[in-house]
């Protein structure tokens, strides 16, 4: 968490992002100050805009920055295609062994096809077939006649994953969590996983319930009846699916917030990217990095802002029927922001 000056401050690492990233981080600071927000920011830079600064989209500044505060926003960045740069965010993990992805779904506007949806999915993040160890055999001068890909689960990342799924069911008063993996099949590999489940859970009994589910039958009751569902916990690669999958059913990723945790640092951001198509047009949507920052709130123990936060974004786009345009309104980035502001 970052550090605390004498004035209750704390230190942040702000990085603006490529694209749309610049405009919704101005109307995102302008909300957390009118709410008075602890947060000091260090501003730095990363993608394009990193590369323009410094040549590298992770330049050694930025590292250095969240090093030091170990909470950073970020807006999305853009990854330069081509130019052999790795992406951004897969290094971002690895640098802080950020081992917790959080995704939650919340309804925030009605009338989708799904009402009243409010799950959280945790991901596992570093582990699990999604790492990628891959590797072609090749035959007969078939350079890629056979693909090869190993997953590693290991004890310690699943026991990991898994307390820090039922220590945020229990502390966010969440009822129950549902282990999420495909041991029928994968029976070492995902085996591990609901193993380790099982000798993590009791130690929360009475506080939180749980049961586990293989993910194809997850996947169709998630379409079915999303309501059964309050926490999941599963592993990288079916997390990354079932994470987009809640996002549908809250009307796509446009107002979903994601958090990266790990032991070294945590990471906030909008689930979206940096929408080259929309940028510089001051339309674009803020809710989800405004949703961000809220979690943000939230882990350095400002639950009470975030909740005024979160009231506030509801009034104004329930009530006052203020939305983007994204959301079918008129709003610009700064007009929404400004109605937030209002209810603050
Ligand atoms: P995108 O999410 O940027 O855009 C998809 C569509 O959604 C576009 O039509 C866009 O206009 C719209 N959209 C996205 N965010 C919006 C918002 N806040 N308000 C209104 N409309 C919004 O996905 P993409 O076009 O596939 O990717 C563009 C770039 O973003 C790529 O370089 C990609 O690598 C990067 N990206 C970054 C992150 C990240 O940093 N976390 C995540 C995803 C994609």
């Amino acid at each position: 968490m970052g550090g605390q000056d004498k004035d209750g401050a704390i230190e942040a690492t702000l990085i603006p992002g490529d694209g749309i990233g610049p405009e919704i981080t101005r109307a995102v600071v302008a909300v957390l100050e009118a709410l008075g927000s602890p947060f000091a920011w260090d501003t730095q830079q990363g993608g394009l805009a990193g590369i323009e600064a410094h040549g590298d989209p992770l330049p050694g500044v930025t590292l250095d920055s969240i090093r030091r505060t170990r909470l950073a926003l970020k807006g999305p960045l853009t990854t330069p295609v081509g130019g052999g740069f790795r992406s951004v965010n897969v290094r971002l993990r690895e640098e802080f062994g950020l081992y917790a992805n959080v995704r939650p779904a919340k309804t925030m506007v009605p009338g989708g096809r799904y009402e009243d949806i409010d799950l959280v999915i945790v991901r596992e993040n570093v582990e699990g077939l999604y790492v990628a160890f891959e590797h072609y055999i090749p035959i007969d001068g078939d350079p890629h006649a056979v693909a090869i890909s190993s997953g590693v689960n290991t004890r310690a990342g699943s026991r990991r994953i898994l307390e820090f799924a039922f220590d945020y069911a229990a502390r966010n008063g969440r009822r129950k969590v549902t282990v999420v993996h495909k041991a029928n099949v994968l029976k070492a590999l995902t085996g591990i996983f609901l193993e380790t489940a099982k000798e993590v859970a009791p130690r929360y009994a009475g506080k939180v319930e749980w049961d586990d589910r293989i993910v194809d039958a997850c996947a169709m009751q998630l379409v079915l009846d999303p309501w059964r569902f309050d926490v999941i916990v599963t592993t990288n690669l079916f997390g990354d699916i079932l994470s987009d999958l809640a996002a549908g059913l809250i009307g796509g990723l446009g107002t979903a917030p994601g958090a990266n945790i790990g032991a070294d640092a945590a990471i906030f951001e909008a689930v979206h990217g940096s929408a080259p198509d929309i940028a510089g047009r001051g339309v674009a949507n803020p809710l989800a990095m405004l949703l961000a920052s809220a979690l943000m709130l939230e882990h350095v123990g400002r639950g009470h802002l975030a909740a005024r936060m979160r009231a506030a974004v509801a009034k104004t786009l329930n009530e006052d029927n203020i939305r983007t345009r994204d959301l079918g309104g008129t709003a610009s980035t700064m007009e929404f922001a400004e109605a937030v502001i209002r209810h603050v």
